[in-house]
């Protein structure tokens, strides 16, 4: 993409309404625009950067199984009568009537609509398991809403819900779903830790938020300090019951818990060990037994011949609010730094001098090529200083900057710099394109 014919509204002030800095670069890198309290238009550069971590979400569920369909915004109040949650739920949900005076709502959440679609086709115990999910636009009517997309009202979330036949069947289920959420923020760059959550008047162990670490996070959490290594992805067959359930004992035995469910006596195991952090739930799993299912009458036959209520679990991600979790991990005084798996584009091209023959013709020729490699290329070939041009691309924080000039042209050199170490390097134009296709192979 020529950014001469882009859309970029980048911005040198601080916005002064932003309080954290991840909302504050959004603004300033021209990713979302705030259209109402808590509603964001996504700019093409921060919709490219939601799309991407959206891919990683949708592969890792494929990955453990899980199958993705897509439900409505919209739902009606009936549905939410039948789960005995339409009165429950609150002032979050915002409610609104059709031109038939029908009750219908902005869906904050789809275990009523899944259940229903479920228990109207599923009819035995082949039927079962299932793991179906969505990436879908919820609506939360936040009393707050704040920090740009960390806590909007309108988010893009994932959720999925898992169908069992009995608990043990669930308990794997949401031990797939655990793995998943571990690969998928790994990939993302981030070390999101699972800690332990309330699970309600469900009781058991089986509630998980993944929290990633930032000073500026809404929860409170402690944890050992063995969380802090990086994250590692984890490879595992997902139908290995014992294998999963030895991967989720492993990591839950290291002691991290939220606020609510602190525990004094890990607390003092843990010793010098113990640390205290602020922290961003990107991720939260559920598992909830049959409370849906047995509200809204969904049965199925066993292999016996008995009827068996499912077990269900849900299973959130966040995938609006981790761009803003993935800046809040990683930018310096310059602007973002994007990990290379959710980048918008991988390498920014610069042209230091627009109005130079010389210049131009290079950048020209190394665009074509990096296009044709496959490197997702954003060009800066608009006739301004230099200065400007790096400060934008610093901003906007694409792992890779290819800078042209006409001195380094003589030499025939162009310089490459990795905006995470600020490491620049000379080397010539062809071996630029080279490192570049195969890192965008990779
Ligand atoms: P929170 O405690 O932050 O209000 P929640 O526990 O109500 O979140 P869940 O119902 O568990 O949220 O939703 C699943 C995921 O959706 C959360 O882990 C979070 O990443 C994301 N999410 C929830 N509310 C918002 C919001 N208002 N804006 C952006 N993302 C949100
Ligand atoms: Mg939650």
């Amino acid at each position: 993409m020529r950014l001469s014919r882009y859309f970029l509204p980048v911005s040198k002030e601080s916005p002064a309404d932003a309080q954290i800095i991840s909302h504050k670069l959004m603004l300033r890198a021209g990713l979302i625009r705030q259209t109402a309290a808590g509603i964001y238009t996504w700019l093409p550069l921060g919709y490219r950067v939601l799309r991407k971590i959206e891919q990683i979400v949708r592969e890792e569920q494929d990955r453990a199984g899980a199958i993705e369909l897509l439900m409505p915004t919209m739902q009606s109040a009936e549905l939410w009568r039948q789960s005995g949650r339409y009165d429950a739920y609150g002032p979050e949900m915002l409610r609104i009537k059709d031109r038939h005076d029908r009750e219908m709502l902005f869906g904050p959440t789809a275990e009523e609509v899944i259940t229903s679609v479920f228990r109207d086709s599923a009819r035995s115990y082949r039927d079962l398991p299932r793991t179906l999910y969505n990436i879908q636009w919820k609506f939360r009517d936040e009393v707050r809403p704040r920090f740009g997309v960390m806590r909007g009202r309108e988010f893009l979330m994932k959720d999925a819900y898992s169908f069992d036949m009995d608990e043990t069947g669930a308990r794997h289920s949401y031990n797939r779903m655990f793995v998943a959420y571990l690969n998928t923020f790994a990939r993302m760059g981030l070390r999101a830790i699972p800690m332990q959550a309330d699970t309600g008047p469900i009781g058991g162990d089986l509630s998980h938020e993944f929290i990633v670490l930032a000073p500026t996070g809404e929860s409170d959490v402690f944890y050992h300090s063995n969380w802090e290594k990086p994250a590692a992805l984890t490879d595992v067959d997902f139908d290995d019951v014992d294998g999963l359930r030895s991967i989720v004992g492993g990591y839950t035995a290291d002691y991290a818990a939220t606020d609510e469910k602190r525990d004094e006596a890990r607390e003092a195991e843990a010793g010098d060990a113990l640390r205290q952090s602020r922290g961003v739930e990107v991720g939260h799993i559920f598992y909830f037994g049959t409370k849906y299912s047995s509200a809204m009458g969904m049965k199925v036959q066993a292999s016996d011949g008995s009827e068996v209520i499912p077990h269900m679990g849900s299973y959130g991600i966040g995938v609006s609010r981790l761009v803003g979790a993935i800046i809040e991990a990683s930018h310096d005084d310059a602007g973002i730094i994007w990990p290379e798996s959710v980048a918008p584009y991988k390498v920014g091209l610069i042209n230091m001098r627009a109005d130079h023959e010389g210049c131009a013709a290079a950048c020209d020729d190394l665009y074509r090529k990096l296009e044709a490699a496959g490197v997702e290329v954003l060009y800066d070939d608009r006739d301004e200083r230099g200065g400007a041009k790096f400060a934008t691309m610093d901003v906007i924080g694409l792992p890779w900057q290819i800078v042209v000039g006409p001195k380094g042209l003589e030499r025939d050199v162009v310089e490459l710099k990795n905006r995470a170490t600020g490491e620049k390097i000379e080397l010539s134009a062809s071996d630029a394109l080279a490192k570049m296709a195969q890192r965008a192979t990779a």
